[in-house]
């Protein structure tokens, strides 16, 4: 074994990891990357086929993003936000702020224009504040933390905030994003630390009890029949807290799709709907944008017509690029959905150091201004707050977004993932493919004529990922959903590889077997 998988077998202890499987064999050990592609200790290449857990945006070892780190790092590595401000922490802020508003003209359930005064109008709709920290768990923090105090403040200290989040949902592992989270495998353990929050159906047309169709070789979304039970479901749990008289403080939800609730894509129009019902009943909207954020859900999965999107301002040097969708950089915004909270991490730096972001209205921040004495402060923040490297990083990666040749690359590879995954369908142990821009989960089930589920201690995703990795090609699955999330620079060939290993792993790990259905 080598001598570094040695010593991470002496003394690391792996995130989310049995570690007694983990110490069975020698690790792979990255050294180096480059685009699309790792690199271990012995010289062997990967595919990062997960942009090393949904991070990675523009691929490994970017010329710019170097450049970028490297000038911030001949001034300075990091001073504290506490005191003091500082020069790219300041300058992405603006950045996002401006990406993150445009004007949202919203178009109204029935496509009539919401007017300014009505029950469905955005209030408080400009994200103008910027609040740091380091990773996807606590920007959530945050979020979770000024929504609970907005929420007292403005209705009262003797009000009890609660929270409305997803069936599934996973917002992080701190204690206040586990409680805002409904994983019992993960958050079962620490249930005695958590505060109650209540979940509501998320729209997971493929295991969805109310979901009438059959079985077909195509994403469940499309072949859906049903009459938006899901969304009567939100429906209900706003109107029943508002019969206890306890309007909800926020409602709290991934846009397009959520992630590690095992890549459930929600169909067409639901995230209008419901975002609509819970702000009509006096919620504010808590966007974890962590994964989706930052082009992630692509542009072709942008629901809105052209001129009901967001006009994202775009600096006078950047040629004219045509289509408005391409613009599109948070998923909120496929909807027309205007947020009171966009949580951001993952792809902030463009995958390269731990920064997060939490972007909230004038309003909120308004509600902590009062005189000293009057402790208002909103209490909370980190060493790391506003780091230097982090938001230089960040700064890069968001010119690199604007930019023509990612809005390029990105239309292409969206394209690309698409065809290829057509494959898929011809395996009958995947029951469920399903893409939303560049964010693919593939669902392993016994037999798709029945949808029935593996077992999760059988370990399919697991076993399905380590026979790609045999082939060459890196990801890690939720449970026995395969996820494809390549990094934006990912060529036309090597979204092949990633999905022939897919095709072929499946094959070899779950096909040789009877399906149990079948064998009955
Ligand atoms: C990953 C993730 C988080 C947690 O982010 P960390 O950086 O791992 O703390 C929260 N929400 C969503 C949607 C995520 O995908």
């Amino acid at each position: 074994m080598h001598k570094l998988a040695q010593l991470d077998h002496a003394h690391v202890w792996h995130p989310f990891t049995q570690m007694r499987d983990w110490l069975r064999r020698e690790p792979i050990v990255i050294t180096s990357g480059r685009g699309a592609v790792l690199r271990d200790v012995h010289g062997r290449e990967y595919l990062d086929a997960n942009s090393s857990i949904w991070t990675n945006l523009h691929g490994h070892n970017h010329p710019k993003l170097n450049a970028a780190l490297k000038r911030q790092l001949g001034k300075i590595a990091h001073s504290s936000a506490l005191g003091f401000a500082n020069e790219p922490a300041s300058q992405l802020a603006a950045k996002l702020v401006e990406m993150a508003n445009g004007e949202l003209q919203m178009a109204n359930r029935d496509g009539t224009r919401a007017k300014a005064n009505s029950q469905f109008a955005i209030r408080n709709s400009q994200l103008t504040k910027v609040f740091f920290s380091d990773d996807g768990s606590t920007a959530m923090e945050v979020a979770l933390k000024l929504a609970y105090e907005f929420t007292r403040r403005t209705r009262g200290p003797q009000t009890k905030p609660r929270f409305l989040s997803l069936t599934g949902a996973y917002h992080g592992d701190t204690v206040g994003a586990v409680s805002l989270g409904h994983v019992d495998l993960f958050h079962k353990a620490f249930s005695g630390l958590l505060f109650k929050t209540d979940q509501v159906m998320s729209p997971y047309c493929y295991r969805c009890p109310f979901n009438k169709a059959k079985p077909e070789r195509t994403d469940a979304r499309e072949s859906r029949k049903c009459n938006w039970e899901c969304v009567g479901k939100v429906e209900a749990k706003c109107a029943a807290a508002r019969k206890r008289g306890n309007d909800y403080a926020a409602f709290v939800f991934e846009p397009l799709m959520q992630g590690a609730a095992g890549m459930i894509p929600q169909p067409a129009g639901w995230l209008k709907r419901v975002t609509d019902i819970a702000r009509g009943h006096g919620a504010l909207l808590v966007a974890d944008e962590v994964m989706t954020g930052f082009g992630r859900t692509g542009i072709a999965d942008c629901r809105l017509p052209i001129a009901d999107l967001p006009r994202v301002p775009r600096s006078p040097r950047q040629s004219e690029i045509g289509n408005r969708k391409s613009e599109i950089l948070f998923a909120s915004h496929a909807e027309g959905v205007a947020p009171d909270f966009l949580a951001l991490a993952k792809g902030l730096t463009g995958g390269y150091l731990p920064m997060a972001a939490t972007l909230t209205t004038q309003a909120v921040f308004d509600a902590f201004l009062g005189e000293y004495e009057e402790f208002k402060t909103f209490f909370h923040g980190h060493s790391f707050t506003g780091n230097q490297l982090g938001a230089a990083a960040g700064l890069a990666s968001l010119e690199l977004l604007a930019g023509e040749a990612s809005v390029k690359a990105r239309t292409r590879l969206e394209a690309d993932l698409r065809r290829e995954l057509k494959s898929l369908w011809s395996l009958p142990n995947v029951g469920d493919v399903r893409q939303v821009g560049l964010v693919a989960g593939v669902e392993l089930v016994r037999d798709w004529r029945t949808r029935e589920p593996f077992a999760l201690g059988e370990r399919a995703g697991i076993r399905v990922c380590e026979a790609m990795a045999r082939r060459g090609v890196l990801t890690r699955p939720v449970g026995n959903v395969v996820v494809l999330m390549p990094p934006y620079c990912t060529t036309r060939a090597q979204m092949r590889r990633m999905v022939g290993a897919l095709y072929e792993a499946v094959e070899e790990v779950l096909g040789a077997r009877t399906p149990m259905s079948a064998a009955r």
